[in-house]
């Protein structure tokens, strides 16, 4: 995210391709890098993970993916993020948006709702099959296909959503790139990713240090397959500088915790609130000019 070279990254530990759980020595499996960048606080596993082809990670059915999966869309989904928009000055009626990785499209049925023009592309087929025959999305509108692939004019958006996608990417800052170019200069982009600062991966991380083990607990989410990477807010400043954006919004929510210590939850969200220490980062650009 801000190009900084290999001399700039801490190794922070190891960790498996599954569930590092208590004992992660213990457990078989390929150990992997995890670093962290001292100049933007990217958290990465150097090496990335193989393989590389996208397709090869994700096809799986949505029923998969989601272990508690909501086919049903309601007026409730991407709300909040919607309302956000609406507060920095967002006019929606007449405006264009685009979801990249739209999963079964219930975010481009959200943007719909709002006004919206909704375009958006989903890599995985099966996700992308269940957004053509139960959302009636257009094929014109909705496409299946990677960034890496999809085209879009110039200066075309409004709005473009990074909805938990960029850390399973492999260029996330190449990815940002090309979503700004087809961004209309002063338009928005929106952006969710995990937490490089979340307190509960820093317990965790904790706990296998006094256990005397090297390993490190980032970039596993709850299911696989795992994240490549973690961000910070400053990953999003260094970027910004060099690939002109401004930061119009940020903040961090808490989610569950997933300690086994359940009866202290309350006290941790508290606590990672104050902090800005939860699991989620959001942030929202203003492509500058
Ligand atoms: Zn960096």
């Amino acid at each position: 995210m801000c190009h900084a070279g290999a001399a700039r990254f801490r190794v922070m530990g190891l960790r498996l391709n599954r569930s590092t759980g208590f004992s992660p020595s213990a457990r078989t499996g390929v150990a992997v890098t995890i670093c962290r960048c001292r100049e933007c606080g990217l958290i990465f596993a150097n090496p990335q993970p193989i393989p590389l082809q996208f397709s090869d990670q994700y096809d799986v059915s949505p029923e998969e993916y989601w272990h508690d999966l909501d086919l049903e869309w309601r007026s409730s989904y991407f709300k909040k993020e919607l309302g956000i928009l609406e507060k920095l000055g967002f006019r929606f009626e007449g405006s264009r948006s685009l979801d990249i990785g739209a999963g079964i499209g219930k975010g481009m049925r959200s943007m719909s709702e709002a006004g919206m023009d909704a375009f958006g592309f989903e890599p995985v087929e099966a996700f992308y099959k269940v957004g053509i025959s139960r959302y009636g999305l257009s094929p014109g509108r909705f496409k299946l296909g990677t960034i890496e692939d999809a085209e879009y004019p110039d200066d075309y958006f409004d709005f473009i959503t990074f909805d938990a996608v960029l850390e399973h990417l492999h260029d996330p800052d190449g990815s940002l790139v090309k979503a700004l170019r087809w961004l209309k200069p002063g338009g928005f982009i929106h952006i969710e990713v995990p937490s490089s600062n979340w307190f509960i991966a820093k317990l965790y991380n904790f706990y296998y240090r006094c256990r005397l083990t090297s390993f490190v607990t980032n970039t596993s989410p709850m299911h696989s397959p795992f994240h490549h990477f973690e961000f910070s807010r400053k990953s999003f400043e260094k970027s910004a500088v060099r690939n002109g954006f401004t930061i119009a919004h940020t903040h961090v929510e808490v989610c569950e915790t997933t300690t086994p210590i359940k009866s202290f939850d309350f006290l941790l969200k508290r606590y990672m609130k104050w902090t800005g220490t939860g699991l989620q980062l959001i942030v929202f650009l203003r492509k500058n000019g």
